[in-house]
């Protein structure tokens, strides 16, 4: 990143993306001053010659920009009197994203970025988009909130693409976001303990679509629609997507196939029942935002549907696990509120439910509709008494208490019915009272499921 060449920038956190920034803005000659409360990681940047000062005493008069590394809340005790010194001062606070758009358009324009967003499905769609594009042959690089820090990936070449995934607090980091072309998929409530309300989080992300050449926005929310609106009336490239019917000038779903109906593109469907990795509706707007980019990027429609079939999907997303006869068992760890657990709850007919953990707002009163396929709810962690008293006495539970026991008992249940039927921990909650995170929630989840007797392969 050489846009800071010979300036003094002052950066806040030292995980790996921070530190990932801090190399690449040394490396461009910045001269950068930084901060991390964690001791283990100030050593380290030490280590590696990052000069570290407590950044109260800094000169910010001298300072051109304060980075905040991603993930560190505004509202954690440090960075909240940094960033206030910063304002004080008139120093910009941006994060990564921006320093990356910063240094695209100073060194390679062309360069085409494709930066995603939305309450849900913000990873697949990125690893989708990411996958087609590789299979048509182009040059790729993925990062973002997708777990690769943005400013690690290969330096920017005119022909290289980025497609990056973007949270709302990046977006809310980069306030000169300008995306080739930009994903909004959807809008719920969530995060609103940083960004306030929800019209403030809605106008967060509708920045990475308004600074984008292109636009694809999902308007099966009203806050999309009226997003989409706004920027049509502005004279803004825009393709409408839909997981519920067709879209005239854009992209929609009949049940089936993706409908392409877009101005200068031909008629096209693309059918979804085959690929496994792309099941509900909910996989058909993420599906449909990546036919909506590879048709902007000039992507044939052959190699889309090559592409769209050969993906692999992601694990801890609706990921099957294992069988055992009829039984099929699918970790969904990634859904940690009600709206990303309704999906999975759509997608399949006798559900053997593990849920619970760390309760989010309004629990899972929003999945009231799917309770009826619930054959039995195994709930584990400090959300088990409110979710059992929203199922009430109509939907039979038992309080597991942790996710080894649940696994046992719905197994058992399962196989002993012999029916069709879901083993599914689809937990509607976040991991934090008993795991690390997800993922360690989830790898927990196919271990205990690889050790059940009677086991095969997920397609065994
Ligand atoms: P994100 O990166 O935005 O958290 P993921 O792709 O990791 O999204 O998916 C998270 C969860 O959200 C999954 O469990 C999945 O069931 C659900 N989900 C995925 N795509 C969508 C979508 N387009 N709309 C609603 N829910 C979705």
């Amino acid at each position: 990143v050489e846009t800071f060449a010979g300036k003094h920038v002052a950066l806040f956190g030292l995980g790996g993306s921070g530190m990932a920034t801090a190399r690449a803005l040394v490396a461009g000659g910045a001269k950068v001053v930084a901060f991390d409360d964690n001791p283990a990681s100030v050593d380290k940047a030490m280590g590696e010659g990052i000069a570290i000062a407590d950044l109260r005493n800094a000169d910010w008069s001298a300072v051109a920009a304060l980075v905040l590394a991603p993930g560190v809340p505004l509202t954690h005790p440090k960075p909240h009197w940094t960033v206030d010194l910063a304002r004080v001062h008139g120093v910009p606070v941006i994060g990564d994203i921006e320093l990356f758009c910063q240094e695209r358009r100073a060194a390679a324009p062309a360069a085409p970025f494709v930066a995603i967003t939305g309450t849900n499905g913000k990873s697949t769609t990125t690893a989708l988009i990411a996958h087609c594009l590789k299979v048509a042959g182009r040059d790729i690089q993925l990062g973002g909130n997708i777990g690769v820090a943005i400013l690690s990936l290969d330096p920017l070449e005119p022909e290289r693409h980025y497609v990056v995934e973007c949270s709302s607090y990046q977006i809310d980091l980069s306030p000169t976001i300008d995306p080739t072309v930009g994903v909004l998929l959807n809008l719920s409530p969530d995060h609103l303990d940083r960004h306030g309300s929800m019209g403030n989080y809605a106008a967060i992300k509708a920045r990475l679509v308004a600074g984008a050449s292109m636009a694809v926005i999902g308007v099966d929310t009203e806050p999309c629609r009226h997003i989409a609106a706004g920027l049509e009336s502005d004279g803004h490239h825009v393709t409408r997507i839909s997981q519920t019917g067709p879209v005239s000038g854009g992209i929609g779903f009949d049940g089936q196939s993706l409908l392409r109906d877009m101005p200068g593109a031909s008629k096209a469907a693309f059918d979804l029942t085959q690929i496994g990795s792309l099941r509900g509706r909910h996989n058909a707007q993420n599906a449909a935002a990546a036919v909506a980019v590879l048709t902007n990027l000039e992507v044939d429609d052959a190699t889309i549907g090559r592409a769209l079939a050969s993906f692999p999907g992601l694990a801890h997303r609706m990921e099957e696990v294992g069988r055992a006869g009829p039984v099929l068992f699918v970790n969904d760890s990634k859904a940690t509120n009600a709206d990303a657990a309704a999906p999975a709850l759509a997608a399949f007919h006798r559900i053997y439910w593990i849920a619970g953990g760390l309760p989010k707002e309004g629990g899972i009163a929003a999945l009231k509709p799917f309770f009826p396929r619930i054959a039995k709810a195994y709930l584990i962690g400090e959300a088990a008494p409110a979710f059992a008293a929203t199922l009430g006495e109509r939907i039979p539970y038992e309080i597991s208490g942790t996710l080894s026991v649940a696994v046992a008992h719905a197994a058992a249940d399962a196989q002993a019915a012999g029916e069709d039927a879901a083993v599914l921990l689809s937990p509607a909650c976040a991991s934090f009272d008993q795991f690390r995170n997800f993922e360690v929630r989830g790898d927990a989840f196919r271990a205990a499921v690889a050790a059940l007797p009677g086991i095969e392969g997920p397609h065994g």
